[in-house]
Formats: C-alpha cells, structure tokens, sequence
C-alpha cells in the first residue's frame, strides 16, 4: 500500500511531490511515459519566479524533478493507464501492474490542441506555440500570427500586441466565437488584423519559422505570407481519459473540484491544469500541486486515525 500515489509530473505534479516528500510519505510518481508536462515543450521560461535570467523550460522540470527525488520522491516515467476509485479503494493500473495508495493526487494536465501542419513540430519553440504568455516577449517588432476565434485567440492576440510589429488574427469562418466584449477589443484594436475564412496549412523556414501559407476556404486560394510566429489558440483538451466515470468531471472534461482542491473521491485530490481552466500558470500549477500535498496529509492523519 502507497501512502500517496501522484499521476502527473508537470509542475503540479512535482510541486506534490516535493511537499509530500518533505512529508516524508515517500510519494510514488507516475511520471508518464512524456514525462514533465507543457513546459517541456517551451523553450525559454521567463515568468517562473527565482528565475530572473529566464530558465529553459525543459531545464526547470529537471530541476523540479532533482528537488521532489532529494526528499525522497519516487518517480516512474509510466502511464497510469486506469484507476479505479470504487469501494473505498484507491487503485491505479501501470499497464497490468495494480496499485493501491491511500491517497491520490491528480495533476495529469490539459494539453493544448495543435494544427498538425506538415512542419508544424519541427518549428514548435522556434515560432510555432501554443503559449502566448511564455513565449509572446520573444517576438518584439515582429510579425505574429495567431490563429483561432475563440476568447482564448482573443486574449493571446491582445497580449501578443505588447511585441509583435502586428498580429494577424487568421479564423476558419467570418464570425468570432468569442464573447462581444473580447471580439470587440481586438476587432478595435490598432495593431490587429482579422484574416478571415482562413486556415493556415502551413509553415516554413529552418531553423527558424519566417513563412506561413494561408488558404482561404471559400476560393481555395493559396497565399504566402512573411510570419515570424504562430500562436495556435484552438482550445486545450483536459487529460482525463482514464478519469472518466471515477470522478465528476464538467462538461469541457475538467475534473470538478469541491472547495479548494479536493473531489468527489475521498482522498483523491487535483492540482495544477487538469482542473484549472483560467490561469494555466506554471506557478499556479505548482501552488495547487502544493495544496493538494498539504491537503493528502491531512487525509492521511485522519486515515491513520480511523485504520
Ligand atoms: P473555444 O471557445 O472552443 O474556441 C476555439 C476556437 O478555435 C474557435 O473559434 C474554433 O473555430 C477554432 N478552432 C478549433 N479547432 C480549429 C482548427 N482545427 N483549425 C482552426 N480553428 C480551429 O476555445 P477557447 O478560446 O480556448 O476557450 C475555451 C473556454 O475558455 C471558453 O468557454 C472561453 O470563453 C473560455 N475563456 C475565457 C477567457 C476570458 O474570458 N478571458 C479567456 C480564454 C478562454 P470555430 O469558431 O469555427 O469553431
């Protein structure tokens, strides 16, 4: 029997580790085969705070992960492939291996959507994001792209306005999703462009991005554009598969969390993006990996109370 079983290893999921290691509970991780969650896949990281030179994104988990491992921690880079938390059981599934913990944290993460354009991972930290907030400041004076008419489009579109020369709002129809108040502040704004019934198909340059081919939907034209970076704001996915008919989840897939950060499931406790939809923050991440390991301690005391 684990005392706390921690699926994920984004900055939720280590910040849990890390507390409950100092804990000394001697947390199991289940890391995931793609270990370190979405900042793995940035490049610079300039708004975690301590760092004031910036951190490559990669660079900050090892570290994340280093200081979780020195108390204790113990992390396996597998996929938690099913749980089931019925019967008063906490039980999670490594492939055939069964698992048993009296507590569970669970900091799987939302991923961002991508295209999927033909050069779209080559270029992903070398001008293709899904991150306007960790990557907007390294494109000053430049051209941006964003594409998406969603609130989320809106509000990277608006931020990213601080550097880019322009930004080019590029959307598959002639209508924004987005609610009247964001759509009118960007459709207002001076330095954004509305490239409308569009979609890019792709993007180009080595090693950095400095092209994109746009293809109108209705003509079907082709037309290249110079473009030094694009922000893909389509939407996050919350991964939460195995989840699902275990714990309350809402309509978008988040898993629904109580006060705080506790769930439906006695003992089970969230962190980090899987439940937070509106600041998907590295440091918020890690604030709520925080609160989630204080609160499984507190689950463990009255655990070891009532067995
Ligand atoms: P969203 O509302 O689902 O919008 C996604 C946008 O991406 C849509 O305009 C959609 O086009 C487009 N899109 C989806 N797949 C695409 C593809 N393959 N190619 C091109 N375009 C594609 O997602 P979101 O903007 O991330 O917002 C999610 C939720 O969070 C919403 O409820 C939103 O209100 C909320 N949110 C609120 C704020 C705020 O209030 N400040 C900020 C961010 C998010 P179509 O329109 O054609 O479907």
């Amino acid at each position: 029997m684990e005392r706390v079983i921690i699926i994920g290893s984004g900055p939720a999921g280590l910040t849990a580790a890390l507390y409950t290691a100092r804990a000394n509970l001697a947390p199991l991780v289940l890391a995931g085969g793609i270990y370190g969650g979405q900042l793995m896949l940035t490049t610079e990281v300039e708004n975690y705070p301590g760092f004031p030179e910036g951190i490559m994104g990669p660079d900050l988990m090892e570290r994340f992960r280093a200081q979780a491992e020195r108390f204790g921690a113990r992390i396996r880079n597998e996929d938690c492939t099913r749980v089931d938390f019925n019967g008063g059981r906490l039980r999670c599934w490594v492939g055939h291996e069964e698992l048993e913990a009296e507590s569970v944290v669970v900091a799987t993460g939302a991923s961002a959507r991508w295209l999927g354009l033909p050069n779209e991972a080559r270029l992903r930290g070398r001008g293709v994001s899904t991150c306007a907030t960790c990557d907007g400041a390294f494109f000053r004076d430049k051209e941006i792209l964003v594409v998406g008419g969603g609130d989320s489009a809106m509000e990277e579109a608006i931020f990213l306005t601080r550097f880019g020369r322009r930004v080019r709002v590029v959307h598959r129809r002639d209508h924004l999703r987005a609610s009247k108040i964001m759509a009118d502040r960007c459709l207002a704004h001076p330095k954004i462009e509305f490239v409308w019934n569009s979609v890019v198909q792709d993007v180009h340059g080595d090693p950095v991005m400095q092209e994109a081919t746009l293809q109108n939907v209705v003509t079907g034209e082709l037309t290249k554009i110079e473009a030094d970076a694009l922000f893909i704001a389509i939407g996050h996915d919350p991964n939460t598969a195995i989840f699902r008919g275990q714990l309350d989840l809402d309509d978008a897939g988040y898993i629904r969390s109580g006060d705080g950060v506790s769930t439906n499931v006695p003992g089970v406790f969230v962190a980090g993006d899987v439940f937070d939809q509106r600041y998907r923050q590295a440091v918020t991440a890690a604030g709520s990996g925080c609160r989630a390991a204080l609160e499984a301690e507190k689950h463990l005391e009255h655990y070891a109370a009532v067995h």
